[in-house]
């Protein structure tokens, strides 16, 4: 195991992807094993060090920045252990890259849906947030696919959990036994969750509650998770995908609203069809993701044959075989049409080459987000919130008409399937910088009102844990920190994370 304790050798480790300013640390380990990151929590829980886990660093909200204490890099953690193609199965250290994985689940004809924009993360440290990406709006978030974890809990000890050996019986506890016999009860919190797709706002509390799935999601803070058996698909056959503009926002927002009911309505096999030349075929996306006029200029710095004049454009995806695939182009064809779409400037493929330069296209923009960010020497300030579905088109409404009274440069992209986009104001001084946390208050404000969400898939971490006061009050975080002690006594793990300190001391 490597330790560390030089500030240039820790430098890397004291930021993420937020730029939170002052992160600092006393040491750096990076075990070899699931052995010595026992070692590590046994010692820092007996002398009350803080310990702060690291994965990729690609979180956007400081949950890897130490303030004091020691960092533990899973970075070595790295091996595929297993992919069993036969079970759909495969198990995995924690420091393995999501993208090194897709590609070995790939080269097995399996497919691993999960896909945050940032592929450079860590697969611990998507479970950790439960990451999600575009095509969770048809496969769901990384906790669909957690069926076992190895977990190390603050004191050392090893705690095995697999779904569905682990639920909460009658009442507000749940019982958890560690490999070496001690037993933990913990009192479930008894918030209700918002009625929203996506939420990682908080420990998971839905009931019967599955304890594997309180530990995805909890940002480090319960315990540092060292193995992961996920569950894969067959890999499918095909993609039709398209991103495809349109010159009027209640167009756009028609040709959504239509793909979503015909997407639900097939998943609930509730019919769902829709016509096309006499062919029934069924409209099912995998992803229907958002971007406005703004980021649309934005973007086309780094990619010129993005046409101009447009109101927005959707980038949606669907499973293809050989035998429905002309039946199906013909289907979204007819839909575009229907809806105004510019056609004759859309861009469409087949092709997995073409699919990767569209993936790329929706990657730049958060990627130039934070650039322009850092040169205009500012912090990012982008929202991560959901609201639920009747409450959306008020609430895109609301970011532009607020943003654009602003004068503030901004852009808006996004999960739009999910009723979540990303509202990215790029201050250009000082001034605006502080204009722009004021009207990220608001819009936290609003989320909250129309009963969303103010995380939908970046987590709490240590920048938002003041907000997460306003969503849950008082007496929810009171028993978010019940919950974090009976794991972790000494408030030893992921300190700042989620749960204000005041709560825990
Ligand atoms: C350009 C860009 C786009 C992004 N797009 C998305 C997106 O579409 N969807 C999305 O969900 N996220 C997105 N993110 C955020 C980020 O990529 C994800 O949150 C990712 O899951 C973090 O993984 P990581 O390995 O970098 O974790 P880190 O940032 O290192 O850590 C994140 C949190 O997990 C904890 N942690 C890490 N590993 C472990 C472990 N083994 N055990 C216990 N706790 C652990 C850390 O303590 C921290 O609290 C984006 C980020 C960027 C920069």
């Amino acid at each position: 195991m490597q330790v560390k304790s030089q500030l240039d050798d820790l430098q890397n480790y004291l930021t993420d992807a937020s730029n939170m300013p002052g992160g600092h640390a006393e040491k750096l380990f990076v075990p070899d094993n699931a052995g010595e990151v026992a070692e590590i929590l046994r010692e820092a829980n007996e002398n009350r060090i803080p310990v702060t886990v690291s994965g990729a660093r690609t979180g956007t909200v400081g949950g890897a920045i130490p303030f004091g204490g020691w960092v533990i890099s899973l970075e070595k953690l790295n091996k595929i252990i297993s992919i069993d193609k036969d079970n759909l199965r495969a198990v995995v250290e924690p420091g393995v890259i999501l993208a090194d994985f897709q590609k070995a689940v790939d080269a097995e004809g399996l497919f691993y849906p999960p896909d945050p924009t940032e592929w450079s993360c860590q697969i611990g440290g998507t479970v950790a947030t439960n990451a999600s990406g575009a095509r969770s709006f048809k496969y769901g978030a990384t906790r669909e696919f957690v069926v076992g974890l190895k977990i190390v809990l603050p004191n050392g000890e090893m705690l095995p959990l697999r779904r569905g050996s682990t639920i909460s019986s009658v009442g507000d506890h749940i019982e958890l036994t560690t490999d070496s016999g001690s037993k933990i009860i913990a009192k479930i919190p008894t918030y209700d969750r918002p009625n929203v797709r996506k939420n990682v706002s908080g420990f998971f509390n839905e009931r019967p509650l599955d304890a594997i799935d309180l530990f995805i999601g909890s940002e480090g803070t319960l315990g540092v998770i060292t193995e992961i058996e996920l569950s894969l698909l067959p890999k499918p056959k095909g993609f039709f995908s398209g991103i495809v503009f349109f010159r009027k926002d209640d167009e756009l927002l028609s040709f959504v609203d239509e793909v979503k009911r015909t997407s639900f309505s097939v998943r609930e096999d509730v019919g769902g069809t829709v016509a096309a030349e006499g062919v029934r075929v069924s409209l099912d996306a995998t992803l229907i993701e958002y971007f406005d006029d703004r980021a649309l200029n934005f973007i086309s710095e780094k990619f010129p044959e993005t046409p101009s004049g447009m109101a927005g454009a959707i980038f949606f995806e669907q499973e293809t075989t050989a035998e429905n695939e002309d039946e199906l182009l013909e289907a979204w064809n007819c839909l575009l049409e229907k809806h105004n779409a510019d056609v004759d400037v859309s861009w469409f493929t087949t092709t997995e080459q073409d699919l990767e330069k569209m993936r790329a296209f929706r990657h730049a923009l958060p990627v130039s987000v934070n650039e322009r960010v850092v040169r205009n020497e500012q912090k990012k300030i982008g929202t991560d919130m959901a609201v639920p579905d009747e409450a959306f088109p008020g609430f895109l409404r609301f970011y532009k008409d607020t943003l654009d009274a602003s004068g503030i440069d901004y852009v808006i992209f996004g999960h739009i399937g999910d009723c979540h986009l990303h509202a990215n104001l790029l201050p250009k001084d000082d001034d605006e910088a502080e204009r722009s946390r004021h009207l990220y208050g608001r819009f936290i404000a609003q989320a909250i009102m129309l009963g969303g969400t103010i995380s939908a898939e970046h987590g709490i971490g240590k920048l938002k844990s003041k907000y997460l006061n306003v969503m849950m009050g008082e007496r929810y975080l009171n028993e978010m920190a019940e919950l974090k002690r009976a794991f972790d006594p000494n408030g030893i793990l992921g300190c700042g994370n989620m749960v204000p300190e005041r709560f825990l001391t």
